[in-house]
């Protein structure tokens, strides 16, 4: 886990968790105990709040009208744009384009920066615990261009093989497209050296950043990426929102993605001038009352404090890993050195699936299968996992209603 900070303060987990009406919830007659965190986490009072107070009070297009309610909505919207700028450290806000998620940015990328710059027999570079969404884009792209993937092998526990990745790095990588945490090993990648030795063959470097925004201290500039993406719903903001963050002399370079409104300048029937970063690749009405509630959710982690988080969380992971291990039969996938808060296991001789739905029955929710990295889970010879992935908002009490409801489980299905 990552370490924590020595001046870091104990949360009041249970005034965060008044914040969230949906931890009220009711399941199966049994009180919600919420593990599905990696999928999409809940969402605060606050964030809730903006989206109604947007649409009951300035809601209006933005950019193109005079009146006051246009401007309003123009205006948070462009905040939420700073606020993300300065969440991720990116030094200027037109480097920050609003998309409607992480698999959005990724296919942008692959569109847009892919079709001019990959050629027949350029290699592109992703890893063996990478999200369908940072695989699926890449093959496209290989298939049109005859480009080449390649995959950087995954060890026994979970970590990448960097002895591996830099020997498959060479002067025909021109893309290299890691996640920096793993959602399903719970992984933390060093990305920063994998960034600085693809830089020095010459390759652009996209970072996966769906699962580490919420966790980790997220520095563009610092970790010296290309780009980076990741999605709002991941860190209790709204779905349909999400962010690339690009470069600007790269984004300035690469021509446009989507046509249509807002991403132009002038428009004839001869020829289109396109619109300056970052509304070049903003075609269309975007998410407004999403952008806007992205920035609640970021105050929400700001407020609270990242390190402070982390520090709990750790605690949760750590505990929950040692309840687990007790477990008879259980096997945990994914024993990285650095992990978020997040357990993957299997059950000898149990389907995950039929411990899901046990699960379920008891008011807890956690996902099973293949969380979307199906040759992840070839390379462990397995079908998928239950995976448990904790917030700030969860406590080691509903982790103790885990482990008891995954021994009544067990019993129910010897
Ligand atoms: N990458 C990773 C590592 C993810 O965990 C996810 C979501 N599970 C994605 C990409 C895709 O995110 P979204 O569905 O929000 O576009």
């Amino acid at each position: 886990m990552i370490l924590t900070n020595p001046t870091s303060i104990d949360l009041d987990i249970g005034a965060i968790r008044q914040q969230f009406p949906i931890l009220n919830r009711i399941v199966k007659n049994k009180p919600l105990v919420y593990f599905d965190n990696a999928a999409t986490t809940q969402k605060p009072q606050s964030v809730i709040d903006a989206i109604s107070h947007y649409y009951s009070n300035y809601n209006a297009n933005i950019h193109r009208g005079v009146h006051s309610l246009a401007e309003e909505a123009t205006a948070a919207y462009e905040a939420s744009r700073i606020a993300v700028q300065q969440f991720i450290g990116a030094a200027f806000s037109e480097e920050v384009i609003f998309t409607t998620g992480t698999t959005e940015g990724i296919n942008l990328v692959a569109y847009a920066w892919g079709r001019a710059n990959i050629v027949a027999g350029d290699e592109i570079l992703i890893s063996g615990m990478e999200h369908h969404s940072n695989i699926v884009p890449w093959q496209i792209l290989c298939n049109e261009k005859n480009a080449i993937l390649k995959v950087i092998p995954v060890l026994d526990n979970g970590e990448l093989s960097l002895i591996d990745y830099h020997n498959l790095l060479g002067p025909k990588t021109k893309m290299v497209a890691i996640v920096q945490v793993s959602n399903a090993l719970g992984t933390v990648n060093p990305v920063k050296s994998i960034i600085k030795a693809a830089h020095q063959v010459g390759a652009v470097v996209l970072i996966d950043g769906a699962q580490s925004a919420v966790h980790l201290d997220i520095d563009v500039q610092d970790m010296d990426c290309d780009f980076f993406v990741f999605s709002g719903h991941k860190l209790y903001g709204p779905t349909g929102i999400g962010i690339l963050y690009g470069k600007k002399n790269i984004l300035e370079s690469m021509p446009v993605f989507q046509g249509g409104g807002e991403m132009i300048k002038e428009v004839t029937f001869e020829r289109t001038t396109y619109n300056e970063l970052p509304y070049k690749y903003e075609a269309g009405t975007p998410n407004i009352a999403g952008a806007i509630a992205l920035k609640a959710a970021l105050d929400f982690l700001n407020d609270l404090g990242k390190d402070n988080i982390r520090k709990h969380e750790a605690a949760l992971l750590k505990y929950a890993t040692a309840q687990l291990e007790i477990i008879p039969g259980l096997t945990i996938i994914g024993k990285a050195r650095e992990k978020v808060s997040l357990v993957s296991f299997i059950i000898k001789g149990v389907h995950p699936q039929d411990i899901g739905v046990l699960l379920d029955n008891q008011g807890i929710a956690v996902r099973t299968g293949h969380h979307c990295t199906q040759p992840l889970m070839e390379r462990f010879d397995i079908a998928g996992t239950v995976r448990a992935s904790f917030a700030v908002y969860n406590t080691l009490a509903e982790i103790d209603v885990l482990i008891a409801g995954l021994w009544k489980a067990l019993k129910m299905l010897s």
